[in-house]
């Protein structure tokens, strides 16, 4: 697909960035079967295809209207047209662009700019988000249960292990996460500990930036990438293996670091070491001995559901199940492909309707082989999930947690 640069991005990283991207589209088509909002909507401009094109118009025209802004919106961020695509569309990276720019050009509404601003500030910050989880918490009984499915529970982590290993690595902790479920890092801790691995939280370190970056707010991401490069590095310059992930939504805005950072001359380096560094804890598990876990497996059927982030970000589609087999739990069929589950960041927030939508296909799916409960590798999917499934939906390294 060719571009004209409007003059306005002609002499732009950004627009001879999203030219050069844009160009790998050939319009084949073979991205909309796999795209849950066209399969929902039914409209070209709800598909890949439809938003790369809205995309250059944006691009060629210098701005962007109230359509374009609408079916930007209506993505999920999902990319599960970029796996499929068989020209190498770098989708989620030309998507990323196009919204930047269009907070620039389309102005919202005062009421979309406030809900906006309020995900960020709350949802970036874990101690706001633990309070208002607390306060959610205690009314949750009085609350009609459309509100209080959105609501989890609240969580005991248990006791965690002292670090005392020669081996170490960085963990990542999460935002949401570590308000929402904190056995989940928890766990992971103490699984890590009995291979002899001490799993250390920098203190400085918080979000990884993707809520402000796919919201649009580019320069408080990147902001947020600096601030964790700066606390991880002098554990890295003491030796720490790798930079663990618990939540492969968190994982996949790490992997970016380097690319994201890269015409920071302060930053791009140690970016490029730190996305090298990233590791799923799924891939750190799948290269040491589980047999020394003991783990208890007798916890019946367990359906395995792999978040888009891990499938087509991190390129890790069998991660989950191979771990989970080889771990000797009783893996639940499915034979069907699952697709985005809706939550999607803060999708489930914003377009509720088409994320509710998609929840409801998700379970049916999941739950077809009558499991006893659900495992997945993402904290926004896990409490989404959770909202509306009749079993336990849990992080998966709770399971390999029980011995
Ligand atoms: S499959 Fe790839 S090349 Fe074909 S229309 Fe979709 S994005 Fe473009
Ligand atoms: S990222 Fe997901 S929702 Fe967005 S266009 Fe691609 S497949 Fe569709």
């Amino acid at each position: 697909m060719h571009v004209e640069l409007h003059p306005r991005f002609a002499n732009t990283t950004v627009g001879q960035t999203a030219k050069a991207l844009t160009s790998a589209c050939v319009h084949c088509g073979f991205c909309l079967s796999t795209c849950p909002t066209y399969l929902d909507k039914r409209d070209e401009r709800d598909s890949p295809r439809g938003r790369i094109y809205l995309i250059k118009h944006l691009l060629e025209s210098g701005g962007a209207s109230a359509q374009t802004q609408l079916h930007l919106d209506r993505c999920l961020t999902c990319r599960n047209c970029e796996t499929a695509c068989p020209s190498g569309m770098q989708y989620g990276e030309l998507l990323d662009i196009g919204r930047g720019l269009m907070e620039q050009q389309a102005p919202r509404s005062v009421v979309s700019r406030s809900l906006r601003w309020l995900l960020r500030v709350v949802l970036s910050r874990p101690q706001l988000l633990t309070t208002a989880l607390v306060l959610g918490q205690t009314v949750r009984p009085l609350l009609p249960t459309r509100f209080r499915r959105k609501i989890p529970e609240r969580q005991q982590p248990g006791l965690l292990p002292i670090e005392q290993h020669t081996r170490s690595m960085l963990l990542l902790e999460g935002c949401v996460q570590r308000a929402a479920t904190p056995n989940t890092n928890a766990a992971a801790r103490r699984v890590l500990n009995r291979l002899g691995i001490s799993l250390i939280a920098a203190p400085q370190a918080g979000c990884c930036g993707a809520v402000n970056y796919h919201l649009g707010a580019h320069a408080d991401g990147l902001d947020n990438m600096r601030r964790n490069i700066d606390a991880w590095w002098p554990y890295i310059e003491r030796g720490a293996e790798a930079i663990v992930s618990s939540a492969t939504g968190c994982g996949a805005m790490l992997v970016d670091y380097g690319r994201l950072l890269a015409a920071d001359p302060a930053y791009a380096e140690k970016a490029r070491q730190v996305a090298e560094l990233c590791r799923d804890l799924g891939e750190i598990l799948l290269q040491e001995d589980l047999g020394a876990l003991a783990i208890n497996t007798q916890v019946g059927k367990v359906a395995i559901h792999t978040p888009c982030t891990l499938q087509h970000a991190l390129r890790q589609p069998q991660l989950l199940t191979t771990l989970l087999e080889r771990a000797g739990f009783d893996i639940a069929r499915n034979t069907q492909k699952l697709l985005c589950c809706g939550s999607a960041g803060t999708y489930s927030v914003l377009q509720s309707a088409i994320s509710e939508r998609l929840l409801a296909t998700t379970l049916c799916s999941l739950t077809s082989d009558q499991p006893a409960l659900i495992a997945t590798a993402n904290i926004g999917c896990q409490l989404h999930l959770q909202s509306a499934a009749g079993v336990p939906v849990v992080h998966w390294i709770e399971l390999l947690d029980k011995s």
